[in-house]
């Protein structure tokens, strides 16, 4: 074992966007794995072909919680890479070919410097401003910006940082229309919010492991059958050849038997976020903005304007009460950067800067909003 320093566990935890803990199911199936299934899924003797069986079980399970075929999902390393793949196996053909791609300008950097790199194949990147008008997210943009050289568009279906719920759906029945592949980055959506591939009608779509009490380090990628698809990683047949590489069985179990479980306490994750937001609305009144509150958003995430604060300080501030939450996009809640996604949907600075993302799970509880409402109350 490597010398790890020891660490204190939060008392409480808010960063759910982030990672959450993995559930007691989920650790013991890896260690039903672990312990008793070592063989190589394409061994042919027996515990090779246990292994095969666990693979395709979860599969299965994935598969049916999407709402797709077995046959759709291909196992990856992580939501990033599943995004990469989406991104890199659709547009491969149009390298140097005059075309464009379009994303929105909010996506997470999995999506986001993915498509920056393909520009460097000649693959043009269109980055769709997402604005607001009557509560809803205008459709107009991302309209305005496909044209008959578009070969792919990327829309994330929930934002990290706010949670807010774009209007995926509506957007991919234009773009199918004019036969332009869809994708969608599901990292944040799944397991929060019902996430079925028929009503998004996407032909691609990401999901990972550890944003649903999952191990980290796995992640899944839908590809409609039928779709045109080029592999990213080479070097064996796995997954279809699709993603080569022997297969981390362990932690694909444990991805499906965290999926098994999504959506047991939405009504509980909820009723913690509202009663939240209620609080501190009652305790701060004019003195903070819930951002996106009146639109669809995830169930289990605030985010906190206090403005003219300086948000990185309140969130050492809490650190040191042993609260964990976040400023910025969750891959970056070590860095302490300044909230990029509410900036760029047009947030004052003094605003953004002053933003905190509280994101609650399952394992949330009544006691932890009231003590973090009392410690805001000291500190903001
Ligand atoms: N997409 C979104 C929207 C995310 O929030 C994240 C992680 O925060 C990712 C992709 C990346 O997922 P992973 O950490 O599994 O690479």
């Amino acid at each position: 074992m490597p010398d790890i320093p020891k660490w204190r566990d939060p008392l409480i935890y808010l960063d759910n966007n982030a990672t959450t803990p993995m559930l007691p199911e989920v650790k013991d199936a890896i260690g039903f794995i672990l312990e008793e299934g070592f063989g190589n899924p394409s061994s042919v003797y027996q515990i090779g072909n246990q292994a095969r069986v666990a693979l395709e079980k979860s599969r299965g399970i994935v598969a049916r919680a999407l709402g797709a075929l077995p046959t759709e999902i291909t196992f990856t390393g992580s939501g990033t890479e599943s995004d990469n793949m989406a991104l890199f196996g659709a547009t491969f053909p149009y390298f140097h070919k005059g075309k464009n791609m379009v994303i929105s300008n909010i996506e997470h950097p999995a999506v986001d410097l993915t498509a920056d790199w393909l520009e460097s194949f000649g693959i043009e990147c269109r980055k769709a401003p997402v604005l607001i008008e009557n509560d809803m997210v205008l459709k107009t943009p991302f309209l305005d910006m496909v044209d008959d050289q578009t070969v792919l568009v990327s829309c994330m279906l929930a934002n990290n940082e706010t949670g807010l719920l774009l209007p995926v759906a509506e957007l991919f029945d234009e773009f199918h229309a004019r036969g332009i592949l869809c994708h969608t980055d599901a990292v944040q959506a799944f397991g929060k919010s019902r996430v079925q591939v028929a009503d998004l009608n996407c032909d691609l779509l990401s999901i990972s492991a550890h944003k649903i009490h999952g191990p980290k380090g796995v992640g899944a990628l839908y590809i409609k059958r039928g779709t045109p698809f080029n592999a990213l990683i080479h070097g064996g047949a796995q997954e279809n050849s699709r993603r080569p590489g022997t297969e981390n069985v362990a932690g694909i179990v444990g991805l499906a038997a965290a999926v098994e479980r999504i959506g047991e306490k939405e009504d509980h994750i909820r009723g913690l976020r509202d009663d939240f937001e209620s609080k501190l609305v009652k305790f701060f009144a004019e003195k903070t903005i819930i951002h996106h509150k009146e639109l669809p958003r995830t169930p289990n995430t605030s985010s906190v304007g206090f403005p003219g604060k300086d948000g990185n300080m309140l969130l050492i501030q809490l650190d040191q009460k042993g609260i964990c939450a976040s400023t910025g996009s969750a891959c970056h809640s070590g860095a302490l950067s300044t909230n990029s996604t509410l900036l760029k949907m047009g947030v004052p600075e003094h605003i953004a800067k002053g933003t905190l993302r509280f994101s609650f799970s399952r394992l949330s509880e009544v006691s932890q909003v009231n003590e973090v409402i009392e410690v805001l109350r000291k500190i903001v």
